[in-house]
Formats: C-alpha cells, sequence, structure tokens
C-alpha cells in the first residue's frame, strides 16, 4: 500500500524568495492538496554565513501571502544538526560510512592523476578501515578526518516522474563526504536525513538537483529508509532562454507583489510553468488548480518566463474581484502614490460610492494594483502634468479653436442642471451639431483638460463620477494653463 502524501519545500533563507524556488513550493504545495496529502516547511538554515532570520520571515510572509499554508511545524535545519552527525557516525560503526584521512592537496593531485591517465577519480578508501591506533596517529600527525560515504559498485537507476528512467554508473559518484573535517554535516546528509525522519513521500525539486538525487539514493539505502519517488521540475528561462537571474527584471515574488501582483495571479502564472493541462486553458482559480494539478502533466522542456502573459494573467484576475475587494487591495497603492491618506479604517477618506465608481470605470484597463495609481491618478488629485503627447496631439494643432471649445463644454456643464452622462453627452453633440464639428473635436481636447491623458475610461462617465465642480474647475484650469503647456510640449517634442 502506498504512503499518505508527505512533501517538504525546503529554501535555504538567504535572499527574498526567488520565483524559481516559489514554483518549486507552489508544485509542491498543490501536489499535496490534490493529494490530500501534507505540505511540510523546512528552513535549510545550515549556512549560517548566508542565512539570515530576516528572509527566514520573508519567507513565511511571501508564503502567507500566496495562499501555500503548510501543515505541521517548521522544520529548521540548523537545530538538527546533532541528528545528522550521530547518523554519520552510526553508519561509520555499521561499516557504511568512513572517516578518511586525505588532505586536501594530496586528493587534488591523486584526481590530476587519475584524469591524466583518462579515469575517474574514486576515493581508494585507504583509510576505510583503520585501528583506533593508527587513527590516533593520524590525528597526531594533526589531520582531521572527514566521513565518507560508501558508494557501492554498479549502477544506480530511479524513475522520475517527470524525466522518466535515470541511470548512472556508479564509478561516475565518488564516495562523497557527509561530515566535513570541522564535524559539521555537508547538505546531502542533512537533506537525506531530514526527509527519512519527516517521512518524506515525494521529492520534488528542481532539475539542477537530479545530479544530487544520485547520490542521495545511497543515503536513503544506507539509512535503511524507504525511497522517496523523486520528480525534477524544468528550469525557468528569461526570454533570451537564459536561466531566470535578476539581469531579467524582478526574480523575487515580493517585487512582483510590490508592483501589484495578485497572489492567485502569481499561483496561476507559476503553475503554468512547466505544467500542461492539454487544453487551452490559461486562466485558473486555485481551487481549479487544487484540483486539477497532476504531476503526470509536468514536461521536461525548460520553461519560459513571459512577462506578457503574468501581466494579461493578473489583469484578468483582477477581472475577477468585485469592486470592493478591487478598492480594498489597491488603496495602499494610492495611499503610497500620495494620492488619498492613511486616515480613517475603512478608507472613509474617500466616499465610498465614489470609490466604487472609480474602480468600475479603472478595473478593465489595470493589469496590476499599481496602476489604479497611475491610471487613476487624475480621480484624486487635480495636481496631474498634461502629457505632452496628448497637448501636442489634441491642444496644439489650433490652440486658440480648442481654448473656444474648452470655454464653451465650461459654460454648457456649469448651467446643466442634471450632470448624468446623457445630459454631458447632449452638450457634446449640441455643440458640434451647432459648430459643425465632430464630437471627437470637443472629446479629445476636453479629456485632455481634465485627466491630462489622451486615453483612459469612457468621458461622460469619467466625467460623471469626477462630478460637475471638478469638472468645471479643471476646465477653468485648462484654459488658463494652455498657452504655456502648449509651447511646453513643444520645446520637449524637439
Ligand atoms: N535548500 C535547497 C535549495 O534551496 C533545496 C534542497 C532540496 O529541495 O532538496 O535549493
Amino acid at each position: 500500500m502506498s504512503r499518505p502524501v508527505r512533501v517538504r519545500f525546503a529554501p535555504s533563507p538567504t535572499g527574498l524568495l526567488h520565483i524559481g524556488s516559489a514554483h518549486t513550493g507552489l508544485f509542491n504545495w498543490l501536489f499535496a492538496r490534490r493529494e490530500k496529502g501534507r505540505f511540510l516547511l523546512r528552513i535549510e538554515d545550515t549556512d549560517t554565513a548566508r542565512s539570515r532570520p530576516e528572509w527566514v520571515d520573508a519567507i513565511f510572509e511571501v508564503l502567507e501571502w500566496m495562499g501555500m499554508d503548510w501543515d505541521e511545524k517548521v522544520v529548521y535545519q540548523s537545530q538538527r544538526f546533532d541528528r545528522h552527525v550521530a547518523r554519520a557516525r552510526a553508519l561509520v560503526d555499521s561499516g557504511q560510512a568512513y572517516r578518511c584521512y586525505y588532505l586536501p592537496e594530496e586528493l587534488e593531485a591523486k584526481k590530476k592523476e587519475a584524469l591524466a591517465e583518462g579515469r575517474y577519480w574514486r576515493n581508494d578508501r585507504r583509510y576505510a578501515d583503520l585501528t583506533d591506533a593508527e587513527a590516533e596517529a593520524l590525528e597526531a600527525e594533526g589531520r582531521k578526518p572527514v566521513i565518507r560515504l560508501k558508494i557501492p559498485e554498479g549502477k544506480t537507476v530511479f524513475q522520475d516522474r517527470i524525466l522518466g528512467e535515470i541511470a548512472v554508473e556508479n564509478e561516475t559518484i565518488d564516495d562523497f563526504v557527509i561530515v566535513r573535517s570541522n564535524g559539521t554535516p555537508l547538505y546531502h546528509l542533512a537533506v537525506v536525513s531530514d526527509d527519512v525522519d519527516m517521512n518524506v513521500t515525494h521529492v520534488i525539486r528542481g532539475i539542477d538537483h537530479v545530479t544530487n538525487t544520485t547520490k542521495h539514493i545511497h543515503l536513503f539505502q544506507a539509512l535503511g529508509a524507504e525511497l522517496p519517488e523523486f520528480a525534477h521540475l524544468p528550469s525557468i528561462l528569461g526570454e533570451d532562454k537564459k536561466k531566470l537571474s535578476k539581469r531579467h527584471g524582478a526574480v523575487s515574488v515580493s517585487e512582483y507583489r510590490d508592483a501589484g501582483y495578485l497572489p492567485d495571479a502569481v499561483v496561476n502564472f507559476l503553475s503554468l510553468l512547466g505544467w500542461q493541462t492539454g487544453d487551452d486553458q490559461e486562466f485558473f482559480t486555485r481551487a481549479e488548480l487544487m484540483e486539477r494539478f497532476s504531476l503526470d502533466q509536468v514536461h521536461k522542456r525548460d520553461t519560459v518566463f513571459d512577462l506578457r502573459k503574468f501581466e494579461w494573467l493578473n489583469g484578468q484576475h483582477i477581472m475577477a474581484l468585485s469592486n470592493e475587494e478591487l478598492w480594498t487591495l489597491a488603496k495602499p497603492f494610492l495611499m503610497r502614490a500620495g494620492l488619498i491618506e492613511d486616515g480613517l479604517p475603512g478608507g472613509q477618506d474617500v466616499d465610498h460610492d465614489y470609490a466604487m465608481e472609480v474602480v468600475g470605470l479603472l478595473r478593465e484597463r489595470c493589469r496590476t494594483l499599481a496602476d489604479f495609481a497611475v491610471q487613476g491618478r487624475f480621480f484624486f488629485t487635480d495636481d496631474f502634468d498634461y502629457n505632452p503627447k496628448a497637448v501636442r496631439k489634441h491642444w496644439s494643432k489650433e490652440p486658440d479653436a480648442v481654448a473656444v471649445r474648452i470655454g464653451w463644454l465650461r459654460d454648457e456643464f456649469t448651467a446643466l442642471a442634471s450632470f448624468d452622462t446623457e445630459a454631458v453627452e447632449e452638450v457634446v453633440r449640441n455643440l458640434s451639431d451647432r459648430e459643425g464639428l465632430k464630437a471627437a473635436q470637443f472629446i479629445h481636447p476636453c479629456r485632455v483638460a481634465l485627466t491630462g491623458e489622451m486615453a483612459g475610461p469612457s468621458l461622460f462617465h469619467l466625467i460623471v463620477v469626477l462630478g460637475k465642480e471638478a469638472c468645471v474647475d479643471r476646465l477653468e484650469k485648462a484654459l488658463v494653463r494652455l498657452p504655456d503647456v502648449v509651447e511646453q510640449s513643444a520645446v520637449s517634442e524637439g
């Protein structure tokens, strides 16, 4: 009978959680949830020089933000040091590992010699069977032993859930070190020892761990433990087909969070990096992913991080939220941009109906939450610049005539009794009919005056949301500033 699924995510807290790491974590989490198993978190903090408590907190924070809840208590690898070393000693006692007294420079020379003769160097186990007296004599010389695992003759073969059969000749695997000469355990020992103690049934990690796996199998066997299943995930590449790195832009999950990506969009996008459903569906809710994700549909090919697709998916997830939810999520971005006050709880500093209308007008246009502050700036302040491009296109060609039209709009709006979209639209139609102009000759200059931009949400709607007073003020202000702004936009073009 197969064991109940237990998988682990084992990040090293040496920096912000990288997209590649989050991807590995997510595939483990989805697999655990789909299989009704357990998702365990192990912090691999044995590299004391590079691990820091604040990076551990950053891992928790990002996992919580992504909604990747873990089961059971977090395991800290550094706290299990004694257990790792005790295991290594037991392996020495049972003859499956040995203390090796070679000095690094001696090994270097032997490796060189083997290479020159076209052989692999494998430790000759010269120190494997010493008497206590011989060992003491070597230590008296100042030699300090490492502990090495004995790799048997033959072949190492395993069935990878994604890559299929992997086989290597054992002569390519040296008796590797499991405890350093200073007495500290090596990564391989720590990982396998913890995987055994945590009863891990499936080891799902990046493809760059395949060589490690061929070693780890021998450790599992030496420890008398049942082998987990292995699944190695494809690498994530940038669009230039090189391994995703800082050169490609933001590579940590928190950078995307801070740029206004939604957790569900991050989860959805990362899930598609290597997982293929066989149909064209790309938008997945979390619940769908938890139900449909399967390791058997993960491919081995490298996968490309496509930022445009990520943005598009984020926009789709934005569209899936209610205005209320979006307002709550967009508010911190508006605050950060200085557009609204961090005032009363619930954002009562902004009229709630107003907020709902604004979000309703912007939602289709925003691909990130930060976009609400950029594209929606004019809803919260009249302190915006007139985009020189918009000015050149819609004001500069006939500034005097435009000023006259803006003046008419101001007067007509001022006179309107009911300020709704029909009435506003009628004003524009009537004026253009009267003057024998196209409606666009009013609409575009008016948009520039009210928003500073040449594109944005439906003009008649945004006029009504802004309200009569704000519109009239802005048209007035535009009239005053128009000559200067037209002049400056000409300069900025040159
Ligand atoms: N701590 C390792 C890493 O961050 C993961 C080791 C493992 O999954 O076995 O690459």
